[in-house]
């Protein structure tokens, strides 16, 4: 199954990419994380994408698309996977269809758009910790980890992610609304768009997620 997790930041969609995987080996391809590991690195792309990242505004298309393409590229043609946070313009959706076209590979089957209240997401994102090391997402209260402030997977240091200040996270809701939000419609019009909601506890919103996928004949 290739799937694609669309909703604004705090709808639990690497929370679910992050379940699926362990428990259905479906690959979690986030490309804020792949961004973050640019930023680290400190190389050209990473030097850019920080400056965007900052403000909450979007990394240019052709950045962000040319760094999840080349990791795509590294699966085999059919190989299952979540993306998560990519694509997140009409253009990059447009360019992903095409390169697994181009490529050979297995079309994308399902598109699963989250649906959550302004204010869950802001608590979602105030209570969010991530692993400097795996990447791993907690919650505060919804997934809290064994031990305060380490990470269950690894034993890294969770840290809150300097993008979920209130300050940005307004900016971050305004730039999903106008840049983002469109693709529900383009993937509607593909007949692949199908709607779940984000506010239920993380099992529930797998369950849903899962009965979802064995309906489409995508999970056995
Ligand atoms: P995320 O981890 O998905 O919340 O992404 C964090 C930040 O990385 C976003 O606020 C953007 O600045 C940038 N970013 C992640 N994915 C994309 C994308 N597909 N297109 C443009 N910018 C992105």
């Amino acid at each position: 199954m290739r799937l694609i997790f669309l909703g604004p930041p705090g709808a639990g969609k690497g929370t679910l990419a992050l379940v699926l995987m362990e428990r259905e080996k479906v690959t979690h391809l986030s490309s804020g994380n792949l961004l973050r590991e640019a930023v680290r690195r400190g190389d050209p792309i990473g030097r850019e994408a920080a400056r965007c990242m900052q403000s909450g505004a979007l990394v240019p298309d052709r950045l962000v698309t040319d760094l999840v393409l080349r990791r795509i590229g590294e699966f085999g043609k059919a190989d299952p996977f979540a993306l998560d946070g990519f694509p997140r313009t009409v253009e990059q959706a447009r360019v992903l269809d095409e390169e697994l076209a181009r490529a050979g590979h297995a079309p994308v089957d399902l598109t699963v758009g989250f649906q959550v209240s302004p204010s869950t997401m802001v608590k979602r994102l105030q209570g969010r910790r991530v692993c400097e090391a795996c990447a791993a997402n907690y919650h505060l209260e919804r997934l809290p980890p064994q031990r305060p402030g380490i990470c269950d997977r690894c034993g890294g240091n969770l840290k809150a992610r300097p993008d979920d200040r209130p300050e940005t996270v307004m900016n971050r809701l305004a730039v999903y609304e106008k840049e983002t939000a469109p693709l529900m419609d383009f993937y509607r019009a593909q007949g692949k768009l199908r709607v779940l909601s984000g506010e239920a506890v993380i099992e529930e919103q797998y369950q849903a997620l899962l009965a979802l996928l064995k309906k489409e004949g995508l999970a056995g």
